[in-house]
């Protein structure tokens, strides 16, 4: 085989490879919106001299799609 024809073979193999690409499974994640990261209300933990606490927004890493912003559709 000659170097000529083993390019071609690899050209192929790489238009293959990207068709593959677009056609991948994963999807943004619903939960984070593809940021790894989603938003979750906590309450303080109650002190001394509060009666409750107040909430507040936290990011947190995404465990549907632990962090990585997509999913598996
Ligand atoms: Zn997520």
């Amino acid at each position: 085989m000659t170097n000529h024809h083993l390019k071609r073979k690899l050209d192929n193999l790489y238009k293959w490879i990207d068709a593959m690409e677009d056609n991948d499974t994963t999807m943004k994640c619903p939960d984070c919106d593809g940021d790894g990261l989603e938003t979750v209300e906590v309450f303080k933990p109650q002190s001394p001299g509060r009666d409750v606490g107040e909430p507040y927004e936290e990011l947190r890493h995404c465990e549907r799609c632990d962090g990585s912003g997509t999913i598996e559709e």
